[in-house]
Order: structure tokens, then C-alpha cells, then sequence
């Protein structure tokens, strides 16, 4: 008899849900988080009279009570009641001097504000966004599929064709294609690397779907999912860190913790990213060595939580989600992810336009947020470290001073994090918040490393095993949990893991 049946490490959107879906199918299952608190990028903290919020810009996968996506029926089954928030418009984009759009969240309005921004365009968006329906159907219906026949050829045309490439196809006009493709950076790759699939399933889903909040932020749906697991009987260890998972004849049988003491356990689902998590075992099947040798770290973050002392109306935020850009090109904002140049883009999340409950009345709380990769935030030296954050914060709100003139006056609170935050915080090599880069050869369609994790008895959960983001994390734990249940949950894994 071991101690448990499974250990879950690392309390992330995927970790909690596998914990959560294990345990209240009656595993003995043991949750274990380095920091203190649940969610792993999925949490808030307080300054002052705020409480900001980490990272949740926009939540796809809900939709309504009465067209509910797959969010809702996860929920549902986990017991998690949650109240959210929805978003009327997908977001506001403002090139400064080239265009300044706001989609509304729904197709038809979402023409028509196009159509104005762009007029003589209808017809070319409605049929765009035709494509978007169609090949999004063909895309769930094949993942679902077991073999290609009776899929419409047209997935294969266009699923992985760059996001670039098609909107040329459809599009004369510059500033239309710019409008329509902002969602990349959610995915942190350029339309001229971004699987078209990838950007049709994103627009389908928050414009089908509506783009949500969690009143109390993604902090309480963490603490609900967490709730779920406990009153189901399972055990979770705060501040205590996996160093190690144990393995006899190259199969799992437990972990190792940070105050020494060893921990039995059939299986393992590892929340944490594929280098922490094969770095903690004392021997890597030369697959995976091999696989994991040729991969790159996705893209990292560099945001401002920011207490603002005055109302949205009075800062002139009309939708809750702004991009502010200084390129019409959007490679040219993604080449700069890669450098300390100033900011060129800029993803603005104004909490209180559909309040998520945290600000104080007649305040705000926003976030500005840039991608940029963790390597050249690591490089710099620890005395120059606070003067290049500080620098580089200066250039975001320069950028969003085109937005919002006057955003520095209101300045009650702020804090700002960056690429060494993100890593500092969860762990993860880079500060990588969605796992590897998300192109076609990185993806999770080429990449699959959930399915075959090369060890018996662990299984991988998150972002850095399938798709970032929170829809697809949360998803995952559930999918590695079902599927660990179906291999026999008390059973010694000899051969076959993650199957
Ligand atoms: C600033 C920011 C903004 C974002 N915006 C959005 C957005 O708007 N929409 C969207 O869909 N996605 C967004 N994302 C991405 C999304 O939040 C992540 O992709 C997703 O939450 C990752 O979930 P995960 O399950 O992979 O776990 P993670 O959140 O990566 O958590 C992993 C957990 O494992 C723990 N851990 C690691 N190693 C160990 C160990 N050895 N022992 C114990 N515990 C360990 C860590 O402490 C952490 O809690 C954003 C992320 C950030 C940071």
C-alpha cells in the first residue's frame, strides 16, 4: 500500500483540476505547491487598497447558461461554482494615427464595426469569418475523429497555413488585417508564424462564446477548484516544493520533498514544466532527452499591476480590453519581444468596465501587459536589473498614454513584474507563462507530450505539455486525470505511461 494513489505537483489551473478530477473519483491524491497560495499564474495579490490581478485577460470557454461551452460543464462536474463577468466587446485596438477599432463581441456587430473602420470590406469579413466557423468545426470534429475520412479537405488547406498568409488571401487593406489578427499575442506568435488554426479557434471561441472574467479574479476560481478538491477528501501541502521523483525500474513510486522526506505514490502528474519536471528524475528515456534538446522556451511576460485613483469613464476606458500598438506590422512589435527596446505593444486590462469586484469604489484596477522572452531579462546583471525595469516600465506607458493621455497622474499603486517574476513565481525556466513557443512545430499538434511521457506512472499537465493559456489548462488536467483513472488508478505502471 502506498501513501497515495497519486501526487500532483504544482497547483496550477492543470494541477488543481487533475487533483480535483482524481479525488473525487475516489483516488487518494496529494496536491504539492511550492508557493503559498493556489493557481500557479492563476492568483491575485494585494498592494495597498488593491488587489491586482495576475493574469487573467480574458477567459474563453464559458459562454451562456443557455449556450454554454466546455468551461461551464467542467465546472459543473468539479462542483466549482464561480459568478462571471462577461465582456461585451472582444477589445479596442488603437494604432495611433492609423486606426482605432472596437469589435464588439458577436459576429454581426463585429462586421458591421469593421465595415465602418474599413468601408467597402463587409463582404470580405463575413465570408473571413465564414472560414473561421467552418474550419473550426472541422477542426474539433477531427480532433474527436479517428481517422481522417469525411473531414472537409479544407481543414487540410488552411489549419496550418500562417495566420499571414491567410488574411492576405482576404485582405487588401493593411490596417483590417492588423484589426482582426491582434488576438496573436494570446498566443505569443506573429501572424507569419501563427497556425491559422490556432487564430480561427481563439476568434470562434470569444466571438461564438463571449469573453468572460471571474468576479474575485482568477484567484477565486483557483480557491473553488482547490474547495472542490478538499471537501472530496484530498490533501494539499503549501510552500513545499517536489525535488525529486522517485522511480524503481525506471517506473515512478513517488516524490521526494523539499524538507527530505520521500512520499509514495502509484502515479505522478506533474504541473510543472517538462525540464523542472525530467530534470527530477534520475534518469530521462532518450526520447525525451532528444525531443526536449531541439524545443524553445516560449515567450514571458512584462506587466504592470496597476491602482489607478480615479474612475474608468474619468480615464476614458471603454472596453475592457485595449491593444495599443505603435506598428500597424505586428512582426515588428513581436521583433521586439526579443530586445529592451521600448515596448512597441502594449494588451491593457481595464478590471472595472464590467467589474471583476477588486477595485475600491471610484477606482480602477488595470494591468498592461507585453510579451517578451525571459533570456534577455536574465542576462542582465542584479545591479542593473531594477534600473532596466523601471526603465522599460516607463516605455509602456508611454505606449498607452496614446490610449489613455494622462494614465500617469492617476497613479495610486503599482507593482510590476517581469520575465524573472514569472520565473521567480512558478518556477518555470524563461518565466515562460504559456510553456514552448506556440508555432506549428512547436505546438501541441506536433508535440503532443502528454500522451507519452516516456515513464511509467507520470503523467504531464499544463501549458508546457499541450497548449497554454487557462481554457486549455484547466481542460488538460481533467483529459491526464481521465485518462490515468482508465489505466486502473492502484496499479503499479510497468509500461505505457500516459496513455
Ligand atoms: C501575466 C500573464 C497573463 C496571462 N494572460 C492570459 C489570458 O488572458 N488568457 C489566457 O488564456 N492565458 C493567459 N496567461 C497564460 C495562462 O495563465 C497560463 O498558460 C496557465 O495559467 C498555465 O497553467 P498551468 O496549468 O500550465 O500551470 P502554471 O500556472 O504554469 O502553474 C504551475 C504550478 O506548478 C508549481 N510548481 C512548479 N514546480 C514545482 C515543484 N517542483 N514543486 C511544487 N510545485 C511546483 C508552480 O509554483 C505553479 O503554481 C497569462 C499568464 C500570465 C503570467
Amino acid at each position: 500500500m502506498t501513501d497515495y494513489d497519486a501526487i500532483v505537483v504544482g497547483a496550477g489551473n492543470a494541477g488543481l483540476t487533475a487533483a480535483a478530477t482524481l479525488q473525487r473519483a475516489g483516488a487518494r491524491t496529494l496536491l504539492v505547491e511550492r508557493h503559498n497560495v493556489p493557481g500557479g499564474c492563476a492568483t491575485s495579490f494585494r498592494r495597498g487598497r488593491y488587489e491586482f490581478e495576475v493574469a487573467l485577460h480574458q477567459l474563453s470557454g464559458i459562454g451562456h447558461e443557455g449556450q454554454p461551452f466546455s468551461l461551464r460543464g467542467l465546472f459543473d462536474e468539479l462542483d466549482v461554482n464561480l459568478d462571471f463577468v462577461e465582456e461585451h466587446d472582444l477589445y479596442r485596438i488603437k494604432v495611433p494615427g492609423v486606426l482605432d477599432v472596437t469589435l464588439p463581441a458577436d459576429w454581426a456587430g463585429a462586421v458591421d464595426a469593421l465595415e465602418e473602420a474599413f468601408p467597402g470590406n463587409k463582404d470580405r469579413v463575413a465570408k473571413f469569418f465564414d472560414l473561421v466557423r467552418t474550419l473550426t468545426f472541422w477542426q474539433i470534429t477531427a480532433m474527436r475523429a479517428k481517422s481522417a475520412d469525411g473531414i472537409d479537405p479544407m481543414l487540410f488547406r488552411y489549419a496550418l497555413r500562417p495566420t499571414r498568409d491567410v488574411l492576405d488571401e482576404y485582405f487588401d487593406d493593411e490596417g483590417i488585417k492588423t484589426a482582426l489578427s491582434v488576438y496573436w499575442t494570446y498566443m505569443g506568435q506573429p501572424p507569419s508564424a501563427l497556425p491559422f488554426q490556432d487564430m480561427a479557434l481563439m476568434l470562434f471561441a470569444y466571438l461564438e462564446f463571449k469573453p468572460w472574467h471571474v468576479r474575485g479574479g482568477s484567484q477565486a476560481m483557483s480557491t473553488a477548484i482547490l474547495d472542490s478538491f478538499l471537501r472530496a477528501g484530498g490533501e494539499v501541502r503549501f510552500n513545499t516544493a517536489v525535488t525529486n521523483i522517485l522511480t524503481h525500474n525506471g517506473a515512478v513510486t513517488g516524490v521526494r520533498l523539499d524538507d527530505g522526506s520521500d512520499i509514495g505514490a502509484y502515479h505522478v502528474v506533474s504541473n510543472a514544466s517538462l525540464p523542472t519536471t525530467y530534470g527530477m528524475l534520475p534518469d530521462v528515456p532518450a526520447a525525451v532527452r532528444d525531443d526536449l534538446s531541439t524545443r524553445r522556451l516560449g515567450v514571458s511576460g512584462f506587466v504592470m499591476h496597476m491602482g489607478l485613483d480615479a474612475t474608468p469613464a474619468e480615464l476614458g476606458f471603454t472596453t475592457s480590453t485595449s491593444f495599443v500598438n505603435l506598428d500597424a506590422d505586428p512582426e515588428r512589435t513581436y521583433a521586439a519581444m526579443h530586445t529592451l527596446s521600448p515596448a512597441r505593444g502594449v494588451c491593457v486590462s481595464s478590471y472595472d468596465v464590467a467589474p471583476i469586484g477588486f477595485a475600491p469604489s471610484g477606482a480602477t484596477h488595470v494591468s498592461l501587459m507585453t510579451l517578451q522572452y525571459g533570456d534577455i531579462w536574465s542576462k542582465l546583471s542584479p545591479r542593473d536589473y531594477a534600473r532596466t525595469k523601471f526603465a522599460y516600465a516607463e516605455t509602456l506607458l508611454d505606449v498607452v498614454e496614446h490610449l489613455t493621455p494622462g494614465i500617469r497622474d492617476a497613479i495610486e499603486e503599482v507593482d510590476v513584474a517581469t520575465p524573472l517574476t514569472m520565473a521567480r513565481y512558478l518556477g518555470h525556466p524563461g518565466g515562460a507563462i504559456y510553456g514552448y513557443d506556440q508555432d506549428a512545430t512547436e505546438g501541441w499538434l506536433f508535440r503532443d507530450s502528454e500522451r507519452e511521457t516516456g515513464v511509467p506512472g507520470l503523467h504531464l499537465a499544463g501549458s508546457w505539455a499541450g497548449a497554454g493559456g487557462f481554457q486549455p489548462t484547466l481542460q488538460a488536467g481533467v483529459r491526464v486525470a481521465r485518462r490515468l483513472l482508465r489505466t486502473g488508478v492502484r496499479e503499479r505502471q510497468t509500461q505505457g505511461a500516459g496513455r
